[in-house]
């Protein structure tokens, strides 16, 4: 299932109309963060849903440090009203968006005829916490979206830490794609973005898994670290690991590619093991 998109882009001058519909405010206070939901009449009882899901998720969030700054949902009634305010268009997929400080979000009233069960609330809410978690660990509302995050690292990193493998293409498939030479969605994922997403955001997931298997997530704070200091990713990247972050793409694009999870013992065999340690 497709549903969630990168989030960094700035917003449109268009987004003010939907947003100014969300009259209603709903104020959380949690021990890791501060929250504003803003939502219209229609979503009453889905407010009630969304605080929940915001404690739940707030604990597996917290591996990244703590939310530092309050951070603003806006609850957003219906698919056209969240294409409207994050100004993208023609993203059936699109259910929310995450900035340093605010979520975008479609109404779960919304996501199918049937009702949206919790967990998949608070999935949806570690991954859209976990990006602002990292854009608040790494700059300031000023320098955040300017540090050059890679879409593999930025949407690998929330994906991991939502546990959301199940949804995204295997190994397999993935090696298959690179083999057969249709994109690079690692590299050079614009191309892919709309209309193969899955791929995208399974080379991703399985990059950002691959990451933390060679050098554990020590080394990922560390990079996290580097660039709340002042350095873009790929200086920090190097200082954290030793390897320039191009070397280890295609070190990755090599293993996946060639198979390497296939064979080379229990620790990289499976699949699921490229999955988030204890979850
Ligand atoms: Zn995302």
């Amino acid at each position: 299932m497709k549903w969630l998109w990168p989030c960094w882009l700035l917003l449109a001058p268009a987004c003010v109309s939907p947003l100014s519909a969300l009259k209603q405010q709903r104020p959380v206070a949690a021990l890791q963060g501060t929250f504003v939901i803003q939502y219209a009449p229609v979503d009453d009882t889905t407010q009630t849903q969304l605080v929940n899901a915001i404690e739940k998720a707030l604990p597996t969030v917290a591996q990244w440090g703590p939310l530092k700054a309050p951070i603003t949902i806006y609850l957003l009634p219906s698919h056209e009203d969240l294409e409207s305010a994050v100004g993208r268009h023609g993203y059936d997929w699109l259910k929310a968006w995450a900035r340093y400080g605010e979520i975008y979000l479609q109404s779960p009233r919304t996501w199918s005829t049937r009702a949206t069960p919790d967990a998949e609330v608070i999935e949806l809410l570690t991954h859209e916490l976990t990006h602002c978690a990292m854009y608040q660990r790494i700059g300031t509302p000023e320098t955040w979206a300017q540090k050059d995050v890679p879409l593999w690292f930025r949407e690998g990193m929330a994906t991991w830490t939502a546990g959301q493998a199940y949804r995204w293409p295997a190994l397999e498939e993935l090696s298959h794609f690179l083999n057969e030479k249709r994109g690079d969605p690692i590299d050079s994922p614009e191309d892919l973005y709309q209309h193969e997403s899955d791929i995208v955001y399974g080379a991703a997931h399985h990059a950002f898994s691959f990451l933390v298997m060679r050098y554990g997530t020590a080394k990922v704070q560390t990079l996290l670290d580097a660039m709340g200091r002042g350095l873009h990713f790929d200086a920090a990247f190097t200082e954290a690991t030793g390897v320039s972050a191009k070397s280890f793409t295609l070190e990755f694009e090599r293993f996946v590619r060639w198979r390497a999870f296939r064979g080379s013992g229990k620790s990289i065999h499976r699949n699921d093991m490229l999955r988030p340690v204890g979850r």
